[in-house]
């Protein structure tokens, strides 16, 4: 197996897009199959070796930073193995992009519906965090479309489960590996909230067992192989930049969206895929891209729908109603018909957090932004504690996101060391307010290094703990992932 250990050609896996500093590791190995990556594993368990598990590096939360160890690169497990046309189904490896295997699914007809936006992410990676994007909206998250995993435990053993085999009804069910062993999981009593969600481990009464391993972010098994859920492509999608004057008009206007789409009769014909929010600062961005994003517009909503046939007039119609109901710009609203046109909207609507991550490299902190998700009925007043205390602190921000889920990303961007502390304290103040209204913490980012006390102040000590011993049942030497989730001193290291 390959083993680099050259520091200036493995500084890379010392990153990720959180910019958090002080990286290191002895080296970095590139397993190529299942069976060397088995040994591998078990030889660093039985040397107490911590493991750090990369992907793409994509991730916000420095999760795939390694602090001591080794770093495994799932790079080479690469092949898409299998996409079954008709039974909707795709084998792939954990170190397949996002965008390839988007690619290769809509090149036979298919689709992977929940779509990560971020192409470079590794589909290992994806699942690891329970990833969404945009689209989630409709779509849902990772989750729900994943059918199978094969993976190495931190014993080295390999492990493969698919959904519905094994249900975890009581306090203590178990998991049954292939060698005979049988693995106890304590499951713990915190309650998850009742919206999109990616804090800590998935748990519930009755839960799949597979689920537990979907979100965990490389602290309980190297994921090699997945089998995922694929759908039939839409024959058209149709999106839109609809720009407004007051930020207040475009909230309305989202949450009228989300209400019609969830309309289980669909009467207006309106049904979204996505509705994105943009705030005034988040435009600024935009318009170094694109000029024609109007001057005097203080937010955007941009949406995207599945067309097809007469259905296709209704709605475009109900959205230009809704459009002008809540005082939108409607001459100035930007409608992508033909597909082309639709990925350059998709690509610059991704350019915002490209944008604010290149801001945050520059600046040199590390990321300071919140995964928020609070139930609907709250979101209102979420959205009025976020306008109330960026204005009142002054610091440099952009805010863009789900707004269709009740989940907006507040990127704070401090200049110096003053302004580093006033962000984290305003996160914080944010995450306090968001666990009152019944929300997480993290809707689709996880927790990784930087989260771990905004995980606490969800679940309290004593959730953080449950979920240690969930850790301590799968990885007793706890090898996998140190620093995520929950700190050492959770798994009693220090
Ligand atoms: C511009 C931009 C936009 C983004 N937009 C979104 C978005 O819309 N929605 C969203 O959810 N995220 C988004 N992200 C975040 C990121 O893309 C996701 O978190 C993604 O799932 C990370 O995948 P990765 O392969 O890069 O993982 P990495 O960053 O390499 O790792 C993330 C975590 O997963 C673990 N891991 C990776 N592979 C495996 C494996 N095979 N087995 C076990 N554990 C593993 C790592 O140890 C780490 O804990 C965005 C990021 C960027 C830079």
């Amino acid at each position: 197996m390959l083993i680099k250990k050259d520091q200036d050609v493995i500084r890379g896996y010392f990153e990720d897009s959180s910019n958090l500093k002080g990286g290191h590791a002895d080296s970095v190995a590139f397993p190529e199959d299942i069976t060397a990556l088995s040994e591998f594993v078990k030889e660093a368990n039985q040397n107490k070796l911590p493991i750090t598990i990369s992907g793409g590096g994509t991730g916000t939360t420095g999760s795939r930073i390694p602090f001591g160890g080794i770093v495994v690169s799932l790079e080479k497990f690469n092949k898409i193995i299998e996409i079954s046309e008709g039974g909707f189904r795709a084998i792939v490896q954990a170190g397949v992009l996002v965008e390839d295997f988007k690619n290769e699914c809509e090149r036979k007809g298919l689709f992977y519906a929940c779509y990560p936006t971020e192409k470079t992410a590794f589909l290992g990676g994806t699942v690891a965090t329970n990833a969404s994007g945009s689209r989630s909206f409709k779509y849902g998250s990772t989750r729900i479309y994943v059918e199978r995993l094969k993976m190495v435990l931190a014993s080295g053993e390999i492990y493969e489960i698919k959904r519905g085999q094994n249900l975890l009804t009581k306090k203590y069910s178990t998991i049954r590996l292939d060698s005979g062993q049988e693995i106890k999981i304590p499951l713990p009593a915190y309650k998850m909230p009742k919206v999109k969600n990616s804090a800590g481990y998935f748990a519930r009464t009755g839960m799949d067992a597979i689920d537990l391993f979907i979100g965990q972010e490389g602290t309980l098994s190297i994921i090699v192989e997945m089998e995922l859920g694929l759908t039939k492509k839409p024959p058209k999608i149709f999106s839109s930049f609809v720009f407004f004057k007051e930020y207040s008009d475009s909230w309305n206007f989202a949450a009228e969206a989300r209400t019609l789409s969830k309309d289980k009769n669909k009467a207006d014909g309106i049904d979204a895929l996505s509705i994105e929010y943009f705030d005034e600062n988040a435009l600024k961005l935009l318009r170094q891209k694109n000029s024609a994003v109007p001057k005097d517009a203080s937010a955007a909503i941009f949406f995207e729908q599945e067309a097809a046939g007469a259905d296709e007039e209704r709605s475009v119609d109900s959205w230009l109603k809704l459009i002008s109901k809540h005082n939108a710009f409607l001459d100035n609203t930007w409608v992508a018909m033909t597909e082309k046109m639709r990925e350059t909207f998709t690509q610059f609507r991704h350019a915002i957090p490209e944008s604010i991550n290149e801001i945050v490299k520059r600046n040199g902190f590390r990321k300071i932004s919140t995964d928020i998700a609070v139930p609907e009925s709250k979101f209102l007043d979420m959205m009025r504690c976020y306008a109330g205390a960026l204005k009142r602190a002054g610091i440099e921000h952009a805010v863009f996101g789900h707004i269709g889920e009740c989940h907006v990303h507040v990127n704070l961007l401090p200049r110096d060391e003053k302004e580093l502390k006033i962000s984290e304290e305003i996160c914080l103040k944010f995450v306090k307010k968001a666990v009152a209204l019944g929300g997480t913490v993290s809707a689709e980012h996880g927790i990784g290094k930087t989260r771990r006390e905004y995980l606490e102040e969800m679940y309290g000590h004593e959730g953080i703990l449950e979920m240690a011993r969930i850790k301590k049942a799968l990885d007793p030497n706890c090898v996998l992932g140190l620093d995520n989730i929950f700190p050492k001193e959770a798994l009693g290291l220090v």
